[in-house]
């Protein structure tokens, strides 16, 4: 097997989202992490994003509502390597409409080797790393075989 690495800047892009039951833990999350968070670029789902531009007055760019395929635009934005640490918390109890969309954006996180807490322990272990303020090398497996053997239905 080969692999790439694509490096991670210092400044990290962030995608944020939290399913209606974890809103409020990843507010609560995001006020004590506020001045870690405040030195990268964050990017979140709708509601979550103006929860936590309202609440905290952080700057966000907003993708739509999870519901309208916000889960399906912060995968698209780590396929194209436009997006470095996903905060994803989902939630276990309950059945959204959109949970095909939820299996895709866990699935392309993986894939990518894209850091990404689903609880808050896992943000609170990620954000007092010291690769947050650092840059970092992500080791990611090359797909080059992949992309030719797809070559011509490819858009890149
Ligand atoms: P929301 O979307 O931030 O618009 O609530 C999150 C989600 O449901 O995946």
């Amino acid at each position: 097997m080969e692999f790439i690495s694509i490096p991670i800047d210092k400044q990290k892009r962030i995608a944020l989202v939290a399913h209606d039951n974890r809103k409020e833990i990843l507010i609560e999350w995001a006020k004590k992490n506020k001045k870690t968070l405040i030195k990268h670029k964050l990017y979140a789902t709708g509601t979550t994003g103006k929860l936590i531009q309202d609440t905290l007055g952080l700057k966000i760019t907003r993708f739509n509502s999870g519901l309208l395929g916000g889960d399906q635009q912060i995968g698209a934005k780590i396929s194209e390597g436009k997006l470095d640490i996903l905060i994803f918390f989902w939630d276990p109890l309950s059945p959204l409409p959109h949970d095909p969309d939820i299996k895709a954006l866990l699935r392309i996180a993986v894939l990518w080797n894209i850091p990404m807490a689903c609880n808050r322990a896992t943000a609170d272990f990620m954000m007092s790393s010291n690769l947050i303020n650092t840059k970092y090398d992500r080791i990611v497996i090359d797909y080059k075989k992949y992309k030719q053997r797809f070559k011509n239905e490819s858009i890149d």
